[in-house]
């Protein structure tokens, strides 16, 4: 019933994690009011990233679209404390843009901050970095990202050259063997674990690292309980044990890499011993898995959160990196290290810069040639563009809370909810002069601080590309209404930009025409750009890029091959291997030495138990979708915090009684769970319940803002607190 409607429904991708699932969504005309409604999700057996299955809460998407509670109106607020009154978007555009460009005018740049949003389109990811970077001349924009993936992110670009996979989802299919370390994929990412557990089946073993038993780990062929931060130890251990099996790729390591010399003496320090001790891990465990990836003809390791949110979250990603490059198990079919990420296009938003110093397509304001090339881009004068980039999103609300920056407008996500200890970042809202925020629903922790609350609308009500884990673009169409005066995310930013006095770069017709020049952002020198993609190609299915040609392959499973061959042929027919060219400033791929550290915050006699927390697999986030959707919450209905049986007898605790969780920061009350899924002296909740489902349920009141100094990750899987028995809050 309208454009790419294939079988009867609307081809489109799901909104949730970024696995990227395809979806056929069923759109109907309600013949009481003939706007157009969605019915029914079925999972897309065309789309290569699910070839059919869905999980949950992709199968739930049309009721979360019918959840009441939409926000069809803009609200604005008279003052703090006051109610919000409805508000026509036209004027709440209006105010919005004078307010913040009285801000800018009376207190420079640096007054104002974004806080976007993995969950944005790709358009609307660009346009508010073109306005951020470009026009008001701010740095200041961080991203949720910021939480979830940032660490993987700086990870690659240290070890390979580029943020990104190497590789894809098809090297599920092929590996011998799956290293799963710091990730609940069964949970966090089912489909994709459903697609590894069935080459499972057929033979490949599973090997899952984890300080808390999962559902992942209740599958694994080996399952190393590693005690909390430790990771790094691990990841030296198994490497010393590569080499001193014998199982190092001598001619890669040569041909296509750099810094391997100072490895061996470094690796000394990891004997099994030594990471045994360190890790809590038994010896012959660590051993069986340094076997098992050393003698596998292909290997594909997957993390997200365990590894990344860590004060050492970089480094974490190089030292796994580091045993691809040691195997030369990376860029061939069936082995790489492939970081899966949370939302569905954060991997679109690190492609669009939203983080720190980068700019589209990948590029950054700290190289002069790609801070000019983004500045003709963009229209903007030689210069314009500055070099002093922020800190991170901690950062970023502690200097709002301290007064420097005055203005914030958050789009389509809840940091009142997920940044670590949360209290920064109410101060932070408390403390701005204005804070404008812009979402689907009325009610979410985050905008009971706003002035102004901007209506947007939800996935498949407007057009916008997303960018799954393995780099396929996939259009979402607007092919059901949304409520009253709802707009699209980039329709908003555009908007207000013109309102600000920047209409000569921010008037655009269509979502369309934002995708036609944000490609424009990519060096076609590097072989791997999207050039070759448009609205007319997405239309009739997705593309994996690097997709440098209109003509080119659709898949495009590897990159790297810079030497002319296409991404599809890795298997020669001589049999010679491929030539990878990393774009680092060799073109080598880099080996890092990485020693183990410890978390920033360990237990002690004040707070004696290490704190764990994560997500379930119906809910998502902090529930501003999932929450809506009565099969999801009678799956998911409550939080909880699970201790392990020897810690509750101490405690004096038994199942669904409470405990008051508490560090240094704050403290939460939760009924306990007792269960052997977690180690004795640690502890795990998960995050998704906050202040909308009752008071002192958010965990984030007691998580660490420490932070990767590489990163600016914080550190949400280890901290340090207490257990005390209390009653029902
Ligand atoms: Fe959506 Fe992720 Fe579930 Fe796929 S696995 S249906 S992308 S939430």
């Amino acid at each position: 019933m309208a454009a790419g409607s294939k079988d009867g429904g609307v081809r489109t991708v799901c909104s949730y994690c970024g696995v990227g699932c395809g979806i056929v969504l069923d759109v109907v005309r309600d013949p009481a009011d003939g706007r157009r409604r969605a019915v029914r999700a079925t999972g897309d057996r065309a789309h290569p990233a699910n070839a059919g299955r869905l999980c949950t809460k992709g199968a739930t998407s049309a009721d979360m679209m019918a959840a009441p509670g939409r926000l069809a109106t803009a609200l604005v607020r008279a003052g703090r404390g006051a109610e919000p009154s409805e508000r026509d978007v036209d004027a709440a555009v209006t105010e919005v843009a004078g307010r913040l460009r009285a801000i800018l005018d009376a207190h420079g740049p640096d007054a104002l901050s974004f806080y976007v949003s993995g969950q944005m389109s790709l358009e609307a990811q660009y346009l508010a970095n073109k306005l951020a970077k470009g026009f008001v001349r701010t740095n200041g924009i961080e991203s949720n990202s910021r939480l979830c993936m940032a660490s993987a992110g700086s990870g690659y670009k240290l070890s390979l050259g580029a943020d990104g996979p190497p590789g894809s989802y098809e090297d599920l299919d092929r590996a011998d063997v799956f290293l799963v370390i710091g990730s609940n994929m069964a949970d966090c990412h089912p489909v994709l674990f459903l697609r590894m557990m069935d080459r499972v089946k057929a033979g490949a073993k599973l090997i899952v690292v984890d300080p808390r038993r999962t559902a992942t780990a209740d599958k694994a062929d080996l399952f190393l309980q590693i005690r909390p931060g430790t990771d790094l130890a691990l990841l030296n251990g198994l490497l010393h044990l590569l080499v001193a099996g014998g199982h190092t790729d001598e001619e890669f390591i040569a041909e296509f890499t750099e810094g391997w010399a100072e490895l061996p003496a470094f690796l000394a320090q990891y004997p099994p011993e030594r990471v045994a001790g360190l890790t809590g891990l038994p010896e012959s465990g660590i051993r069986q898995a340094a076997r098992w990836i050393g003698e596998a003809g292909e290997w594909t390791s997957c993390w997200t959160m365990g590894l990344n949110q860590s004060t050492h979250g970089t480094w974490n990603t190089n030292a796994l990196v580091n045993l691809h490059l040691a195997t030369g198990a990376l860029c061939r079919p069936g082995s790489g290290p492939l970081s899966l990420t949370g939302q569905p296009n954060a991997m679109g938003g690190r492609e669009m810069g939203y983080l720190g110093p980068g700019l589209p397509g990948q590029r950054s304001v700290l190289v002069d040639a790609e801070r000019a090339y983004v500045e003709r881009l963009w229209g903007i004068p030689e210069g314009s563009l500055r070099t002093e980039v922020g800190r991170g999103t901690v950062d970023m609300f502690e200097r709002m809370a301290a007064g420097e920056i005055k203005a914030c407008w958050i789009i389509c996500t809840n940091p009142v909810a997920s940044v670590a200890n949360r209290r920064t970042v109410i101060a932070g809202l408390e403390a701005a002069e204005l804070v404008v925020t812009q979402d689907v629903f009325a009610r979410t922790e985050t905008n009971a601080y706003a002035d102004v609350v901007l209506p947007a609308t939800l996935w498949a009500e407007a057009d916008g590309v997303m960018v799954n884990s393995e780099r396929d673009l996939t259009l979402v169409q607007g092919v059901v209404d949304p409520p009253g005066q709802a707009l699209p995310d980039w329709r908003l930013i555009a908007r207000v930009a013109c309102e600000m006095g920047f209409a000569e770069a921010f008037t655009y017709t269509s979502a369309e025409e934002v995708f036609d020049e944000l490609k424009q952002a990519w060096n076609p020198a590097t072989g791997w750009d999207l050039r070759g993609v448009d609205y007319g190609r997405l239309r009739d299915r997705p593309v994996q890029w690097p997709a440098p040609t209109a003509d080119g392959p659709d898949r495009n499973p590897v990159r790297y091959l810079n030497d002319g061959v296409s991404q599809t042929l890795l298997e020669r027919p001589d049999g010679s291997r491929p030539r990878l060219v990393f774009p680092t400033p060799s073109g080598r791929a880099r080996f890092f030495a990485r020693p183990h550290l410890p978390p920033a915050e360990l237990p002690d006699d004040d707070y004696p138990f290490v704190l764990n927390t994560g997500r379930l697999p119906h809910q998502w986030h902090t529930m501003t979708k999932t929450g809506k959707v009565a099969k999801l919450n009678r799956l998911d209905p409550g939080p909880f915090v699970e201790v392990h049986p020897e810690d509750a007898t101490a405690l004096g605790v038994g199942e669904g009684d409470h405990l008051e969780v508490a560090s240094r920061r704050g403290r939460a009350v939760l009924p306990a769970r007792v269960t052997d899924r977690v180690l004795p002296g640690t502890c795990f909740a998960p995050f998704h319940w906050n202040d909308l489902f009752g008071e002192y349920l958010g965990v984030n009141a007691v998580t660490n803002d420490a932070v990767d100094p590489v990163s600016f990750q914080p550190e949400f899987k280890v901290c340090a607190v207490t257990l005390t028995r209390t009653a029902a809050p």
